[in-house]
């Protein structure tokens, strides 16, 4: 299939980064600002009132110039000492990744082994913090949503397995694929850690991450003897901005308050509401694909299913990134690919951030010409159970 040069908007549906609405990529566009004049300090302040209403907290918050992953490593370092143990529910190439970043620290997890496509037992769950009797697991690493897979690991049950159990290690959930897009409850379902990024729910450029910190988890800062300096909250708590031991990147903070502003303007209910149609239009298409033997579903429990990306498992035999290649090549249309083991075997939709019904609908067509094109089998037509569901929906 020939690729074609890229003309019109480009549909990006990449599980994060994210479209950027209009309005965000004005509001980034600042001129550099002194980040301790007393403007930009209240657009700031704001921020992280915003911020701390978005993750529905009252608790602290610590901002880091750096991708998701520095918030990673900044929720590590500044918790845990040498040799703590951790427990990891194993969702996907995310909590693969995060595990793999505390070994790389000098800590120690236990993983709760699950099929990725199926998901965490919580009766495993369960069993491994009651067996720890003597408390040598510190906190359970959860990835909220796995983006790699598509499936969400539900919270709230984690949290009732903790107090179920009374065992008192501390909850640190990423909430990276999930903010901004699907409900998530720092305060209300009990986690001490809320790890976030600003390129995919909030709809703004990468390089800005977050933790949001409970008064738990500043205890247990106390004591821990990893070495840390740029992501050290004592130090950031001696800031006029509480975070950020350097420069404070301005224009994000513009965008930020845009986003805040957009979120809260539609209301986070509806912004969850919008999330959960666009996905379920999305797995009705890739439903449909799936006769004739064509691609399914990833995830089979279907109370797990993810609102802000599906993935969508290839036929045996059939290569993902040959229909990526030709979504982006021939239509301008930006698939996420499978990642670690996945590769290859499953391509993403992301149905995160500023997107709405034209937009899902552009992508689910363009990735059924680049199965037809690809030669991948699959019922032709999927679009149009995604078309019914929508616009029955926006009659309710
Ligand atoms: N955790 C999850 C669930 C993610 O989806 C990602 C990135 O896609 C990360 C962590 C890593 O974040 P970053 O790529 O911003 O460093």
């Amino acid at each position: 299939v020939k690729p074609r040069l890229p003309r019109g908007r480009q549909f990006f549906a990449n599980p994060g980064p994210t479209n950027i609405p209009d309005s965000i990529l004005q509001a980034v566009a600042h001129v550099t600002v002194d980040f301790n004049d007393p403007a930009f300090i209240s657009v700031y302040d704001g921020c992280v009132a915003g911020l701390k209403r978005v993750l529905k907290t009252e608790q602290e918050v610590f901002l880091y110039t750096g991708s998701g992953h520095a918030a990673w490593e900044a929720a590590l370092v500044n918790l845990f000492s040498p040799g703590d143990m951790l427990l990891v529910p194993e969702t996907g190439y995310f909590s693969e990744s995060w595990a793999k970043m505390a070994q790389d620290l000098g800590l120690r997890f236990r993983t709760i082994e699950a099929d990725w496509r199926r998901g965490v037992d919580f009766g495993a769950l369960r069993a491994a913090l009651a067996a720890d009797s003597g408390h040598e697991i510190k906190a359970i690493c959860a990835v909220h949503n796995e983006t790699a897979t598509g499936m969400v690991l539900p919270l709230a049950e984690l949290r009732a397995a903790l107090d179920a159990t009374g065992h008192p290690a501390l909850l640190l959930a990423d909430t990276i694929s999930s903010l901004g897009s699907m409900d998530f409850r720092m305060d209300g379902w009990g986690v001490d850690i809320a790890v976030g990024g600003s390129q995919k729910g909030l709809m703004l450029p990468t390089g800005m991450s977050f933790t949001g910190v409970s008064a738990k988890a500043m205890e247990a800062h106390k004591t821990s003897t990893l070495p840390k300096s740029y992501f050290n909250w004592t130090n950031m708590l001696t800031r006029r901005h509480r975070s950020f031991v350097g420069t404070v990147p301005t224009s994000l903070f513009y965008g930020l308050r845009e986003s805040i502003r957009l979120l809260e303007e539609e209301g986070l209910d509806e912004v969850f509401a919008r999330h959960a149609r666009l996905g379920e239009a999305v797995r009705r298409c890739v439903r449909h694909w799936s006769g004739n033997n064509g691609p399914t579903l990833f995830c089979l429990t279907p109370d797990r299913f993810s609102d802000s990306v599906t993935a969508v498992l290839m036929p045996e035999g059939h290569d993902a990134d040959a229909v990526r290649r030709i979504a982006l090549g021939t239509f301008n249309v930006s698939l996420g690919g499978g990642l670690g083991r996945l590769g290859g075997k499953v391509f993403r939709i992301g149905h995160l951030g500023d997107l709405n019904e034209p937009m899902i609908l552009g992508t689910l067509a363009s990735v059924e010409m680049a199965l037809r094109l690809a030669g991948v089998p699959h019922a032709p037509g999927g679009v149009n159970a995604a078309i019914e569901y929508l616009a029955e929906a926006a009659r309710a």
